[in-house]
């Protein structure tokens, strides 16, 4: 006897199914798409369970006939296309006709539906891709498709779903992304009956930026339209006054479809190059209006994959799209209070070492004798009698970034930020040890809003972040209250720091499976954000108290909680073989 057998219509199924359906904000995606391609302008969806219990999505869009309903959960099933020349030109977001058939292979399936012309509506039942009942019902036009108990007869597939809160950030995240490209279509978003998500149809994109990000981000936001031949960029971008630690706000659709494709974050980036620092990303919301016959969309069944046919051209119309609109704003860089004294502390100090005499000139000139002579005080204080004894002599800042010492034998050069990084880190982890984590109250608690997809995330994290000295409040829709942080930050960070920590919180792998990250990692986060940054103005004295305590309070020196090296050394015999004098 043979080994090959034919599969079972069932088993058939159950595979092509996978390859749509692959978590239920899949599920969520394939129903908004088909409410939109059938011209709705209101769209409810309403999650149970993190959408394993129920998903249910209801539009007010043409609805099905009877017939239409009946055969739209059968596979290749679409109104979409007729032929294959429609597949190189394609208009609608569906057109495979398979998404309603994979869901209703894996799920138990209703859907309500009635045309403006019927009187009366469509009710069907299937289950396991079964139909199990149709009858008319009364409704308003419009479809309402129920999916319930997702991947019930698929156990392997509930078992790698992730929690109920992993998986409904998944669902708001797609929400979002919807409802920035659809601007006439009213988006709501419940889960468990709360209201996430409310972003009623709007005129402008930036109303929607407030509507999800709230108003700080909307006001920072400036609207990006260029039109190259037949091509079109046109969205949102943020003012390099905000930018984020990681890529999740840059969002990126083609001809209405959300795709993720690194060309596109490329040209991005390039558009950024030196506005924003390294490592730091802007808010971004673009859609790319293309001939659909120079763009390939039909690479993958969830259709997320595209591939440009002249890829240069999309690649320089976003970069010149978004640098130009960025040019054209007045892009003064703003120095903060914080940063302009300590420049100020640094040009007296500077002019107290080049020559102290003139200071004494000028100053009984101005204010008198009195005066000087604190000053001279003052000045001897601060340069002849060093608070903190370290082995070298400091000679000086460079870049801003990286402090030059000596001990006469070396030239030591040390990475400002990444040495006080050590400091904190050893500080804070002695703290979190010994269980005495000096924490502060916020004079004035910080207001902060998330993602929608990260709410339930950061929820489930408040407690933990309790134990490092973090209390954080969820106020209500997407907003948390910062009431109080480790002093450690509190003496560094600046409000938007703050933020800035808790949005990479939310990006570290562990945090998105709804997993409790490691200790570890918090606390050199925490460091991190309470190091001085690379790139601030020292004076004398922070340099030599950052030396002093790096040698006095760490166990290891030389490397960050990073593992990158905080002090490079250049010995003398060095230099002496540099300029050949042996
Ligand atoms: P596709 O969207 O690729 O055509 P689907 O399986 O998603 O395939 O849907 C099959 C068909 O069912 C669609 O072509 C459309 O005619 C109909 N349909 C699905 N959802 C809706 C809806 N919300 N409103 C009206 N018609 C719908
Ligand atoms: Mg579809």
């Amino acid at each position: 006897m043979g080994r090959i057998i034919k599969l079972s219509e069932d088993v058939i199924k159950k595979i092509a199914a996978g390859e749509v359906v692959e978590r239920p904000a899949s599920v969520v995606k394939e129903l908004i798409e088909n409410s939109i391609d059938a011209s709705a302008t209101a769209i409810y969806i309403d999650v149970l369970g993190g959408g394993l219990k129920q998903i249910k999505v209801v539009d007010n869009g043409i609805g099905m006939t009877k017939e239409d309903a009946l055969l739209s959960f059968e596979r290749y099933t679409t109104s979409k296309i007729k032929s294959t020349e429609d597949l190189y030109r394609i208009t609608t977001l569906g057109f495979r006709g398979e998404a309603l058939a994979s869901i209703a292979a894996v799920s138990r399936l209703t859907i309500i539906t009635r045309t403006k012309e019927e009187k009366i509506g469509t009710k069907v039942i299937v289950e396991g891709g079964v139909l199990k009942k149709v009858e008319p019902i009364g409704c308003k036009p419009g479809t309402t498709i129920i999916v319930k108990d997702l991947f019930f007869n698929v156990p392997v597939r509930r078992k790698f779903l992730k929690s109920p809160s992993t998986e409904f950030g998944h669902i708001a995240d797609i929400v979002t992304k919807y409802s920035f490209l659809y601007l006439n279509i009213h988006f709501k978003l419940t889960h468990n009956g709360r209201l996430i998500i409310s972003s009623p149809a709007s005129k402008s994109l930036i109303d929607k930026v407030s509507f999800i990000y709230g108003n700080d981000i909307a006001l920072n936001m400036i609207n990006v339209d260029e039109k190259k031949e037949r091509l079109r960029v046109w969205g949102v971008t943020s003012k390099p006054s905000i930018s984020r630690a990681t890529r999740d706000y840059i969002i990126t659709f083609v001809n209405g479809r959300y795709v993720a494709n690194a060309l596109l974050y490329r040209a991005i980036d390039e558009a950024y190059f030196t506005l924003l620092p390294e490592g730091r990303y802007p808010i971004t919301i673009i859609n790319i209006e293309i001939p659909p016959e120079d763009v390939d969309v039909n690479i993958h069944p969830t259709k997320r994959e595209i591939r440009f046919h002249n890829p240069d051209i999309v690649y320089n119309i976003v970069k010149d799209g978004i640098r130009n609109c960025l040019l054209r704003e007045k892009l003064q860089p703003e120095i903060s209070e914080k940063q302009l004294h300590a420049v100020e502390a640094q040009q007296i100090e500077v002019r107290k070492v080049k020559s102290p005499k003139e200071i004494i000139d000028t100053t009984i000139t101005e204010k008198g004798v009195q005066t000087t002579l604190v000053d001279i005080h003052d000045f001897l204080k601060v340069e002849h009698m060093p608070k903190f004894e370290t082995p070298w002599r400091i000679l000086g800042q460079v870049a801003n970034v990286f402090i030059i010492a000596t001990d006469d034998d070396s030239i030591y050069i040390i990475d400002q930020h990444a040495a006080h990084e050590r400091i904190q880190f050893e500080k804070f982890c002695k703290e979190y040890k010994e269980n005495r984590i000096k924490s502060q109250e916020l004079l004035e608690p910080y207001m902060i809003d998330v993602a929608p997809q990260k709410i339930e995330l950061l929820k489930n994290l408040l407690d933990y972040l309790k134990t490092f000295g973090i209390d954080i409040d969820y106020f209500g829709g997407n907003t948390f209250i910062v009431r109080s942080v480790p002093v450690i930050i509190k003496e560094i960070a600046t409000k938007d720091e703050i933020k800035d920590f808790i949005d990479e919180l939310l990006s570290l792998e562990d945090v998105k499976v709804g997993r409790l990250p490691k200790e570890k990692e918090i606390i050199s986060m925490i460091a991190c954000k309470s190091a001085i940054k690379a790139g601030e103005p020292l004076t004398m004295e922070k340099m030599r108290k950052i030396i002093y305590e790096l040698f006095s309070l760490t166990e290891n020196p030389f490397t960050c909680p990073h593992g990158r090296p905080t002090v490079i050394e250049i010995k003398k015999k060095k230099l002496y073989r540099l300029f050949k004098r042996s």
